[in-house]
C-alpha cells in the first residue's frame, strides 16, 4: 500500500484556533476525511489529524491541531502552540463576536507561536449567506494589516476547505525550503 512506502520530507504542524462552535473540528473532518457532521460534540482532548498530499514533488504530512474544547476557559496551552508552523484563525461569518474576538485571539498566537508562522483567517458557515453578520471587506482589511491569508469557507458544502489548507501549506513549503 503505496501510503506505508510514502517517504516523507515534512511535518507541517498546523493549530486550528478560534472561539467555540465556529467551525473548528468539522473544517477539520472535512480536510482529513472529506466528512461533516452537524451535530459535532464539543472535542475532549487535545488531539490532531493528519493527511498526507504533495507539494512541489515533496511528501507533506500535514499533523492538524485541533483544540480540546478549551476555547471557552481560554485555557489553550503553550504546548498547543508548540512547533505550529501554520494556524487556521476561524470565525463565524454568521456571529459577530467570534469576529470580534480574533484581534484576542491573534494576539494569544503571537504570544506563544514562532514568529514567521503562516495565518489564514477563515470566515466559517459561508453556506448559511443570508445570515451573514460579518461583511467579506471587514475581514479582508482587518487580514490585509495583520499580514494574514484570508478566505471563507463552508465545512458543510465543502467550499474552499482545500484551498484554505493547501495555500497555508503552500505557504509554509515556500518559506521553509
Ligand atoms: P468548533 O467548536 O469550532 O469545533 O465547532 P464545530 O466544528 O463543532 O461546529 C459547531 C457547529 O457548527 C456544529 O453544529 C457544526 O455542524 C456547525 N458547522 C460547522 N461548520 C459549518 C458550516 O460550514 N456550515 C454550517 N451551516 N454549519 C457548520
Ligand atoms: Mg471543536
Amino acid at each position: 500500500h503505496g501510503e506505508f512506502n510514502q517517504k516523507i520530507d515534512y511535518v507541517f504542524k498546523v493549530v486550528l484556533i478560534g472561539d467555540s462552535a465556529v467551525g473548528k473540528s468539522q473544517l477539520l473532518a472535512r480536510f482529513s476525511r472529506n466528512e461533516f457532521s452537524l451535530d459535532s460534540k464539543a472535542t475532549v482532548g487535545v488531539e490532531f489529524q493528519t493527511r498526507t498530499l504533495n507539494i512541489d514533488h515533496k511528501t507533506i504530512k500535514a499533523q492538524i491541531w485541533d483544540t480540546a474544547g478549551q476555547e471557552r476557559y481560554r485555557a489553550v496551552t503553550s504546548a498547543y502552540y508548540r512547533g505550529a508552523v501554520g494556524a487556521m484563525l476561524v470565525y463565524d461569518m454568521t456571529k459577530r463576536q467570534s469576529f470580534d474576538h480574533v484581534v484576542r485571539w491573534l494576539e494569544e498566537l503571537r504570544g506563544h507561536a514562532d514568529k514567521n508562522i503562516v495565518v489564514m483567517l477563515i470566515g466559517n458557515k459561508s453556506d448559511l449567506s443570508t445570515l451573514r453578520a460579518v461583511p467579506s471587506e471587514d475581514a479582508k482589511e482587518f487580514a490585509q494589516q495583520e499580514n494574514l491569508f484570508f478566505m471563507e469557507t463552508s465545512a458543510l458544502e465543502s467550499t474552499n476547505v482545500e484551498t484554505a489548507f493547501l495555500t497555508v501549506l503552500t505557504e509554509i513549503y515556500r518559506v521553509i525550503s
